[in-house]
């Protein structure tokens, strides 16, 4: 690819689709937003010029992927419009950046690995950026190095101090664990076999009847336990922990840093109130690391593979907690695309 600044559209511009497009434009280096597309046309313009991005605002988001202006996509449109956009950017042999789900089920995100198999190059890169977080890759490093032997178990907390009323069971499997689903995956250099997913005394403060806290557990292909709580109304902060068990030592997610307060008679430190704050520099890590790859034509990020795991993994996880079973994770063959 030209050593021009990479021409991005991005489809879906709500939240993240508008960080992003700034983020893209002003901070990073290497790119400039050219092409919009969202279902709320007005909403689009608006931000266009709010943002001063001059980009083109097409009706149709197949429009952006023609575009003959734009090199690579950004999708971040909600997650049920993810696998036919992710696979027209395939067949139009563009190099995408989606979002996380990269679809809604594990067939689906299965039919993406096989499209991108089938275009002989890869093309695809899914948006979990807890693998950019400064944190998680300093405890990838410290398992790497033997430092507390083979991980034995892992304990893991994914708590919010609330959620909002659109949030129903099991989107704290699909939404909030799919992350650690993801991250651990990554950071352990393992797949899982099994999931099973409990649940006991609820918290008064869940809305709508949420089935809140839960627990997951995930037993991996070398036989590694992980369990992680998923709270998603605890009130008192947004606090991701990681806790890795190995033969010799514990090594611990680093807590963000945060100035230590001895005030009013106590010691204290910030708990962060919300995720954007929590990764805000993942997600530039993560976004300059894929538009310096897709210069290079390489996907260095998670993959479509990736995506389908956790898509499947995530299905598990949901069969597991209707069934309350322990289910067994159903994987299709890794093709040989992927490498190991
Ligand atoms: P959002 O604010 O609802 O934004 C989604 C936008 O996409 C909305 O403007 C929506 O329009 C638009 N849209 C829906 N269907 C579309 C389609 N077929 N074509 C084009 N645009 C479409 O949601 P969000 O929070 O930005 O989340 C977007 C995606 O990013 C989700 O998949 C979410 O899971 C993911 N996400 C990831 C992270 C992360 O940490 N990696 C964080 C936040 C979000 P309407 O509002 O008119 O429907």
């Amino acid at each position: 690819m030209s050593t021009h600044a990479l021409r991005i559209g991005i489809i879906g511009c709500g939240g993240i689709g508008q960080d992003h497009a700034r983020r893209l434009h002003y901070k990073l280096q290497g790119a400039r937003v050219v092409a919009l597309n969202d279902i709320d046309r007005a909403g689009t313009e608006a931000f266009n010029a709010a943002a001063g991005l001059g980009a083109t605002v097409h009706d149709r988001y197949q429009d952006v992927i023609d575009s003959p202006e734009v090199d690579a996509l950004l999708i971040a449109s909600w997650g049920p419009a993810h696998e036919e956009q992710v696979l027209a950017c395939i067949a139009a042999g563009k190099p995408v950046f989606c979002e996380k789900p990269l679809a809604t089920s594990a067939a689906g995100a299965l039919r993406i690995v096989e499209a991108e198999v089938r275009a002989g190059r890869p093309l695809v890169q899914v948006g979990f950026m807890r693998r950019y977080d400064a944190g998680y890759r300093q405890l990838k490093q410290t398992l790497k190095a033997g430092t507390i032997g083979e991980a034995l178990m892992v304990h893991c907390a994914h708590r919010n101090p609330s959620v909002p009323d659109m949030y129903v069971d099991d989107m704290n499997i699909t939404d909030t664990h799919v992350h650690e689903i993801d991250v651990l995956r990554w950071l352990l250099d393992d797949d899982y076999v099994t999931a099973q997913v409990v649940s006991g005394r609820r918290t008064r403060n869940a809305h709508n009847g949420l089935t809140d806290p839960i627990m997951v557990l995930l037993e991996t292909r070398s036989g590694i336990r992980i369990d992680t709580e998923i709270f998603v109304s605890c009130r008192f902060g947004y606090d991701i922990q990681c806790h890795v068990v190995g033969e010799t030592g514990v090594a611990s997610l680093p807590e963000p840093m945060s100035v230590p307060l001895r005030s009013g008679g106590r010691q204290s430190t910030e708990i962060l109130m919300d995720w954007k704050r929590r990764f805000i520099d993942s997600y530039d890590v993560e976004l300059q690391e894929w538009l310096d790859d897709t210069r290079k034509g390489i996907v260095t990020g998670p993959t479509a593979w990736d995506g389908y795991f956790a898509s499947a993994t995530a299905e598990a996880c949901v069969e597991a907690r209707h069934s309350q079973r322990i289910t067994p994770i159903r994987i299709a063959d890794r093709p040989a695309f992927y490498g190991r």
